[in-house]
């Protein structure tokens, strides 16, 4: 990976990071499409950080490398290059140059990406990139481990839930948008594997920040969700 030193997590003098929106939460909580849509009303960097252990997941894929070999994962993890570019207002992701957008979206990336995300020397580089991605810029950073872990001193924390047959059914309707043929069941039991994987992993496990506002998505719009979110921060400037 390149880029310049990793700096620690950057702060204001009272120790708080100013400039950082934390959003985490489980899949199918609304995490992605409210962060992509907060990020655009307060003019902050959108940092989809599920994308990136999605990239690692499919570049160790290709490279018939095992999801789990903490050693050649790390190598892996210095010699990618992962970019992120916005193209017509969206992130989209490159690994070594390709645009792999679509290609770390599928189901097997969905369950590889829990995998890779489970190995210590994984979840240390992303870590430090995302860190230093985000050094500097105003972000609203999502994923998992954003308030617990990458940016513990962000000022501004928040995790989302929804009901379990929420989410399954947010899910379903995406895969279906996207032409998969899939059972509503299915999905709902891979939702369910994936979320006891990265609840019960032993480094940064899904879980809240004590100092985060939990909001549950279950009977709201994004646009209710970002509302709340917005009330929250006003409430708090
Ligand atoms: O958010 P998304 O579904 O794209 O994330 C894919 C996987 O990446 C998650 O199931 C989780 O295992 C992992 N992840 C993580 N920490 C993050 C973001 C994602 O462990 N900050």
């Amino acid at each position: 990976m390149t880029g310049s030193p990793v700096n620690p997590e950057p702060g204001d003098p009272g120790g708080r990071v100013r400039g950082v929106i934390t959003v985490d939460g489980p899949a199918g909580s609304g995490k992605s499409t409210i962060s992509r849509l907060l990020a655009e009303r307060l003019g902050f960097v959108y940092l989809d950080t599920g994308a990136m252990y999605r990239a690692v997941a499919l570049a160790a894929g290709r490279k018939g490398i095992p999801l789990d070999d903490g050693e050649r994962l790390e190598a892996l993890c210095k010699e990618i290059d992962l970019s992120i570019d916005i193209i017509g207002g969206r992130p989209r992701f490159f690994l070594d140059g390709e645009d792999v957008s679509r290609a770390i979206r599928t189901p097997e990336m969905d369950m590889a990406a829990s995998r890779v995300s489970a190995v210590p020397e994984v979840r240390k580089a992303m870590t430090r990139l995302q860190r230093r991605i985000a050094a500097g810029m105003n972000v609203v950073a999502e994923g998992r481990d954003m308030g617990t872990v990458v940016f513990p001193r962000a000022a501004r924390k928040f995790f989302l839930t929804a009901s379990p047959d929420v989410r399954a059914d947010r899910r379903y309707r995406e895969r279906l948008a996207r032409g998969e043929r899939v059972t509503r069941e299915s999905v709902a039991a891979e939702l369910e594997a994936r979320d006891r994987q990265d609840r019960t992993r032993s480094v940064a496990p899904l879980r809240p920040a004590g100092d985060a506002v939990i909001i549950d998505s279950s009977g709201l719009s994004p646009e209710g969700v970002v509302a709340e979110i917005l009330r929250h921060l006003d409430a708090r400037s």
